[in-house]
């Protein structure tokens, strides 16, 4: 099991240190603000959604290491895919970081997302890690879908 921590902890420092898909979305058909008081971290994500996909999504803020990557890696696993994937996505994250640390990760379902159950150890951290996943569904939830152009 160290071992597999070590992984974790290289990989949520290696999206802390280069966050991917930082930065505004531009023509952004959805935004939203998060802040976690208890941590001190603020993220706004944008997100572009055409024809029922999200075509691109961005954050900006400042956050801790778990934040951050958390975002980096939630806008890697979200980026074209359907919207009712995102919101499965959501779901399942959330369930990971909230259920007991004695159940078993599905790390095939999760990919890179797996990195976050070690985080069930640290309740305190939880927030952190779901913080950016909660200010994407509002900006996705806010979406005025862009109109066909056909
Ligand atoms: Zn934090």
């Amino acid at each position: 099991m160290s071992e597999l921590r070590e992984l974790y902890q290289t990989v949520i420092l290696d999206h802390n240190n280069s966050p991917r898909n930082f930065g505004n979305v531009e023509n952004a058909t959805g935004r939203a603000a998060g802040h976690n008081p208890l941590c001190g971290d603020q993220i706004e994500v944008s997100v572009r959604v055409v024809d029922g996909v999200v075509k691109d999504l961005r954050f900006e803020g400042s956050g801790c290491a778990i934040s951050t990557a958390s975002a980096s890696i939630m806008t890697q696993a979200v980026k074209d895919k359907p919207l009712e994937n995102a919101f499965a996505l959501f779901e399942r994250f959330h369930q990971l970081v909230t259920t007991s640390s004695e159940q078993a990760i599905d790390s095939e379902a999760l990919g890179k997302l797996a990195v976050f159950g070690g985080v069930r150890e640290f309740p305190v951290r939880v927030k952190c890690a779901t913080l950016p996943w909660h200010t994407l569904k509002n900006a996705l939830e806010g979406t005025s879908d862009v109109a066909k152009t056909e």
